[in-house]
């Protein structure tokens, strides 16, 4: 094994009380790179403990204090750029440069992190004679943050630096199938100065899950995954007072119209399936095509077959994955879709023991189909066919997912007209991954999120906090106002 054994990250102690692991495999050559544990409810219980006793000093700190910390944190993330990027790639199977990419992700939120005291302070107003209010605003408590496969460094770092920053203190719950860029973000983290038991792992599947949305000791959970088990943690973590918000997973429309500019739409459209193998919740995984766009089809094509596994396109995260991702293709062409690009059976010399899947582009998939129903996460692109704009527009509301929708036209009418329109929390417009950077927030609609708010940027202050309304009268000679 490449890294040694895994342990929970406690109080800034490592442990591991379990008997039960799982191997982590890297998915580019199917290797056994270390082992995780399957905690249970006795590491929750006892992360919940430490980040409870901290908690109560960390919180006291002021604000403007407390971000120095994500200062040293964001330099450290970028000192470690090359290894942090190494790290995702032998865990999650991208490629270096989507890697790369991830990381400078987690740093622009923790930018947006150090900037926190200037977006979440109070506010404050004589509101009558001699009499004020004030509102400011307080950390959660104790929060959890449960993670996915798909990017090991980045999601994590969605919460860790806002809800940090505004004081609280955290249990993260990493995907079990990529668990090692969590303890070095914890490393990074304690480097960069933060106190023991602010920030704490508790490695594990779904036994974690559940003792974290049970547990008396949490206050606040973020999940993001799928939409099967956004919907239980949701469910489950609300049934038990918390404060819960929960991203799910996606299906998102791209609608190309006739006018659209015929390379920058084919090789955006190709970006998008593709990146990351499709294991994004942001990927293209319809293209609604919009009368006649043979020509734009064709290019798009062009522009598949460049992208080659093991060198432009990285592997899928397991073998599962992957005759899932296959099945999903067989399927499609046994009920009557043309395959114009086929990425199954994929070998790379060297790696045959690897995850890959090739581009794979549908041409003629129905909307009734399950391929254009449900989420892929692999990167395989149905193109649906239709004769308008509002028959594309009614087949992208038809998903119940809503995390992201784009429209490709010359047209600013066009645009405004589709974006006013599709059901999707994040729109575009001749862009194949509309992700809102920082400071704006990120969420989708429908099943695509559970819970009020967004998870990053602004919006994520609501939820890290609460507020305390204070009224105070200045003024004694005026013995009683209207409310008392
Ligand atoms: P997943 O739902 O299988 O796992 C997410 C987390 O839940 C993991 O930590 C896992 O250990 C835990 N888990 C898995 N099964 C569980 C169960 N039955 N009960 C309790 N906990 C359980 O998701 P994944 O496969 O790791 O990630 C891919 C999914 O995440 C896709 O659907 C993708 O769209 C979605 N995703 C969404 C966003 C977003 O912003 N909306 C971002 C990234 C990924």
């Amino acid at each position: 094994m490449k890294y040694p054994e895994l342990k929970n990250c406690i109080n800034g102690e490592l442990t591991d009380d379990v008997s039960d692991h799982l191997d982590v495999l890297s998915p580019l050559d199917g290797s056994i790179i270390s082992t995780v544990p399957l905690s249970n409810y006795d590491a929750v219980d006892k992360a919940a403990s430490a980040a409870r006793k901290a908690f109560e000093s960390w919180s006291r700190i002021p604000i403007k204090e407390r971000v120095q910390v994500f200062f040293k944190y964001k330099q450290l993330l970028e000192k470690n750029l090359k290894e942090l990027s190494e790290l995702v790639h032998e865990e999650n199977g991208k490629t270096i440069p989507e890697a790369i990419a991830e990381i400078e992700k987690s740093i622009e939120v923790t930018e947006f992190a150090c900037a926190l005291p200037q977006l979440a302070a109070g506010e404050i107003m004589e509101v009558s004679r001699g009499v004020e209010c004030r509102v400011d605003r307080y950390p959660v408590g104790v929060v959890a943050s449960i993670t996915p496969f798909n990017f090991p460094n980045m999601v994590p770092n969605w919460t860790i630096p806002n809800a940090l920053a505004l004081g609280n203190a955290m249990i993260l719950k990493p995907s079990e199938l990529v668990p090692l860029s969590a303890n070095r973000i914890a490393e990074l983290l304690k480097e960069a100065g933060l106190p023991d038991g602010v920030f704490n792992i508790v490695h594990g599947s779904k036994e974690v899950v559940e003792a974290i949305c049970d547990h008396p000791g949490i206050d606040a959970i973020t999940f993001v995954g799928s939409t099967k088990v956004a919907k239980i943690v949701y469910q489950r973590g609300t049934s038990k007072f918390k404060r819960v918000l929960a991203l799910g997973g996606a299906k998102n429309h791209l609608i190309v119209l006739p006018d659209a500019n015929v390379e920058m739409t084919a090789s955006n459209v190709a970006a998008s399936m593709s990146g990351c193998a499709g294991q994004r919740c942001m990927a293209a995984s319809a293209m609604v095509a919009v009368g006649s766009i043979d020509h734009i089809i064709e290019k798009l094509c062009e522009e598949a077959k460049k992208i080659i596994p093991g060198k432009n396109l990285g592997a899928v995260i397991s073998k599962p994955a992957k005759e899932r991702i296959e099945n999903y293709i067989t399927e499609a062409e046994q009920q009557g879709a043309k395959i114009l690009v086929d990425g199954r059976n994929y070998k790379v010399e060297g790696k045959e023991n690897g995850f890959y899947v090739g581009p794979t582009v549908i041409d003629y998939v129905h909307p009734d189909m399950k391929i254009a129903k449900e989420e892929v996460f692999g990167p395989v692109l149905s193109i649906i066919r239709t004769k308008d704009v509002d028959s594309a527009i009614e087949i992208q509301n038809s998903s119940h997912y809503g995390n992201a929708a784009s429209v490709f036209t010359q047209s600013g009418g066009l645009a405004r007209y589709v974006t006013e329109r599709v059901s999707a929390g994040m729109t575009g417009v001749n862009i194949g991954v509309p992700v809102p950077r920082e400071p704006f927030s990120f969420g989708g609609w429908n099943e695509s999120k559970f819970g009020a708010g967004d998870i990053t940027g602004k919006s994520s202050i609501e939820f890290w906090t609460k507020l305390k309304k204070t009224t105070i009268k200045w003024n004694p000679e005026s013995r009683t106002n209207w409310m008392s």
